[in-house]
């Protein structure tokens, strides 16, 4: 045990939140490994090399309607006549526009030398060859110049953001058809507890349903980690042990889920400390005090509570980060943005812990966003996780009057 302040004293002993997330993201370090993918391939990785633009875009100056090319110094007050000279479709390649013309232009295509304005072709009529021009347009109307978007050479994309269709679209607009990323995270993990079962397999007597095997599951595969699933493992402390190095072995996380409490059938933290390091207990949050994070033989570990909803949230708060951190994510996008919202509940007694209430931001019948509470504190409601859209953060002993301010984490944020 190196920096742990692991006393099984409740209160003092509760590390706060930001401390405890400092500590895990001082060991959290992104994989070695990185692959280059076709953009076809890389949605939801992580860009290990920023994209740089191969390009100026647009190329050239061009036609942001279908419409006239001219130059405005050929213009004579309303209904000026002018002959159409050229016609330019988007593709091709145009002539410089002689004076005294106009060319037929259209979406895209490159507006010629010598114009310098395209005028819409809703205030313009054609008359067989030549186009008569109701109002005259001011120098530059609907032209989108060179290098507008972004110019050659320019790094366009940093590394270290997760890949959204909208990198993909830029990738691709500045010619960028390869992407260096992070290999995938590998987690392993499993599930504590005796009276787990899985899902389809009759319930014996004292049984329950193994339901944060998925749940954990869901939420790494969504950042894209691939997920070891190693089962349930008995309640021994020989069993977890075994557990703990055939997981810390073959992935670069081990995560778990219950049996991190006091109990003597609470293996976790023991086994971890016999195996390796345990650098941290226990957190002052509401739900998910019992978070553990240590190391075992080199390989970070997450413990998460048994309680369902708890897993939920220290999972949100704590893994999270971790895991983007050690994805490569970059410290800008570790943490989700808290929305600012009225509360649409009282508050009259605060936690000792900062508390994480499930709860639903919607707009009320004034069009006002509104944060309600869901209606038990219970960690072991998984429905109130369905019900909810997010997370009210509740500060440690400030109560909460009905149309006050409270922080809200969208689950939106939180699960991408
Ligand atoms: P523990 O952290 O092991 O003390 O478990 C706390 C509570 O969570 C107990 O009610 C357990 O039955 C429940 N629990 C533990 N693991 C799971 C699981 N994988 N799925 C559903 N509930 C669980
Ligand atoms: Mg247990």
């Amino acid at each position: 045990m190196s920096d742990c302040d692991c006393s099984t004293q409740a209160g003092p002993s509760l590390k706060p939140l930001e401390e405890a997330l400092e500590l895990m993201l001082s060991h959290a370090k992104a994989v070695e490994g990185i692959e280059e993918l076709p953009l076809s391939a890389a949605l939801g990785r992580v860009l290990a090399r920023g994209v740089v633009s191969q390009v100026t875009v647009p190329p050239w100056d061009n036609s942001a309607m279908d419409g006239y090319a001219v130059n405005t110094g050929d213009m004579q007050g309303e209904n000026t006549r002018l002959p159409i000279s050229q016609r330019i479709p988007a593709g091709s390649a145009p002539e410089p526009l002689q004076p005294g013309t106009a060319a037929r232009i259209f979406t895209g295509a490159p507006v010629p030398e010598n114009a310098d304005a395209v005028v819409i072709q809703e205030v313009c009529r054609q008359e067989g060859d030549a186009v008569i021009i109701a109002e005259p347009p001011k120098a530059g109307a609907n032209i989108r110049r060179a290098g507008e978007d972004t110019e050659r050479g320019i790094e366009v994309i940093p590394a270290g953001v997760r890949i959204g269709p909208q990198h993909l679209g830029l990738a691709a607009a500045v010619g960028v058809g390869r992407v260096s990323v992070y290999r995938r995270l590998k987690v392993a993990l499993f599930s504590s507890g005796d009276e787990l079962v899985n899902p389809g397999e009759p319930l014996g007597p004292g049984q329950i349903y193994n339901s944060n095997e998925f749940t954990l599951k869901g939420l790494l595969e969504g950042l894209g980690c691939e997920v070891i699933s190693l089962g349930i493992v008995e309640d021994t402390f020989d069993a977890t042990c075994d557990a703990l190095t055939n997981a810390a072995g073959q992935a670069d996380l081990v995560m778990t889920s219950g049996g991190v409490s006091v109990g003597e059938e609470d293996h976790l933290k023991p086994a971890v400390e016999k195996l390796g390091t345990l650098n941290l207990w226990k957190i002052a949050i509401r739900p998910g005090k019992p978070l553990a994070f240590g190391h075992i033989a080199g390989t970070p570990f997450i413990g998460t509570p048994g309680n369902p909803v708890s897993l939920f949230v220290t999972y949100c708060l704590f893994a999270r980060p971790f895991v983007l951190k050690a994805q490569g994510v970059r410290d800008e996008e570790l943490t989700p943005t808290p929305i600012l919202a009225k509360a649409g509940f009282d508050w009259p007694k605060p936690d000792k812990r900062r508390e994480f209430a499930r709860a639903r931001l919607e707009l009320d019948e004034q069009g006002e966003a509104r944060v309600s509470l869901y209606r038990s504190r219970s960690s072991g409601v998984l429905s109130s996780l369905v019900w909810a859209n997010g997370l009210a953060v509740l500060t440690e002993k400030q109560t909460l009057a009905q149309g006050d301010l409270v922080q809200f984490l969208p689950f939106n944020e939180l699960l991408k």
